[in-house]
């Protein structure tokens, strides 16, 4: 069967790096982007660039966008709507899983399927077997089109019809990422300031990170099955640590804002009595009530 001819809109670092995975693959692609200049060495390896959304949208039936956000998506499509009867849109534009439900609704009133997509790739991780995609939304639609998605991220994590829920599993993942790494930029201007490069610590900082999944895995099921019990740590002893961290940060003239918001939420569980449970019971504060 011959391979499926694809539309691509948005050419930022993924949405350039997804167009020639594509073209690699051999999929007769079809740009269109806001910055048509961002298409020219596609253009010179064969892609087709539309010279309007609409066109772009006309030229196939599957039709994948790769922008900064669902704003993105409706500054660009709006003017295009009448074009969407009968298209599948992938959405990989990382935006809140209101956004995506929203979205999908919006494509249906067009005549249009969305499938949502959640990324776990960077730009040099897009056509490499090993990195993954969420995608909910209609399931005809992931079907048909899996083969083309697996040009992408090698794996594809199709995660059920609501439009939400790929963009829920694509944010879970961000909360921890970008709090993770930000902790890493705090290790390091620590470092620093007290006269330690990134890379004195590094050996260190990457232990305590790869000590992480077993941590995570003795916590879940306890979380699941609400014990916080303090029996091999206590929030009280939680709060006292974090207050060291806090107070060498300051001593050391270094940012304590990261350190001192997570010692604040240790003191609002002391304040909700929770002093000898485990500091896995600050999930328990955090939860919609
Ligand atoms: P960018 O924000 O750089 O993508 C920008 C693209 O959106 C460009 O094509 C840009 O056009 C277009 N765009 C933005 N606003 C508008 C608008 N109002 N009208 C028309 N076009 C617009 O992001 P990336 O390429 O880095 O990422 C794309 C998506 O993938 C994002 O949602 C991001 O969160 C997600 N993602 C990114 C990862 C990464 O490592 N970069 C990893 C995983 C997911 P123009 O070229 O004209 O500016």
């Amino acid at each position: 069967t011959p391979l499926t001819p694809v539309t691509l809109i948005g050419l930022g670092p993924m949405g350039h790096a997804m167009a020639t995975a594509l073209l690699d693959k051999g999929h007769q692609v079809t740009l269109w982007n806001r910055t048509a200049s961002r298409a020219d060495d596609l253009v010179a390896r064969g892609a087709i660039l539309a010279a309007t959304p609409g066109e772009a949208i006309a030229a196939n039936e599957l039709v994948i966008l790769s922008l900064t956000d669902y704003d993105a998506m409706y500054a660009v499509l709006e003017p295009a709507a009448a074009a969407l009867s009968g298209r599948v849109i992938v959405n990989l534009s990382s935006d809140t899983p209101k956004k995506a439900r929203e979205a999908a609704v919006w494509a249906a009133g067009h005549g249009a399927a969305h499938l949502t997509g959640g990324v776990l790739a960077p730009p040099h991780g897009i056509g490499k077997p090993e990195f993954s995609t969420f995608y909910s939304g209609p399931r005809e639609a992931y079907d048909k089109h899996r083969a083309t998605l697996e040009v992408l991220t090698g794996e594809t994590d199709y995660r059920g019809e609501d439009a939400g829920v790929a963009a829920l599993m694509y944010q879970l993942n961000m909360v921890i990422f970008w709090t993770s790494v930000s902790s890493y930029w705090y290790a390091v201007a620590l470092a620093k300031a007290n006269g330690l490069s990134a890379t004195d610590i590094l050996p260190y900082a990457s232990e305590n990170m790869t000590g992480m999944p077993e941590f995570l895995s003795f916590y879940a099921p306890r979380i699941d099955a609400g014990n916080h019990e303090g029996d091999v740590d206590r929030l009280a002893m939680g709060l006292a640590s974090m207050e060291h961290v806090v107070d060498t940060h300051t001593d050391s003239g270094v940012d304590a804002a990261l350190p001192s918001a997570v010692a604040d939420l240790f003191r609002r569980g002391m304040e909700a009595g929770h002093a000898a449970d485990s500091f896995s019971s600050i999930v328990e504060l955090l939860g919609r009530r």
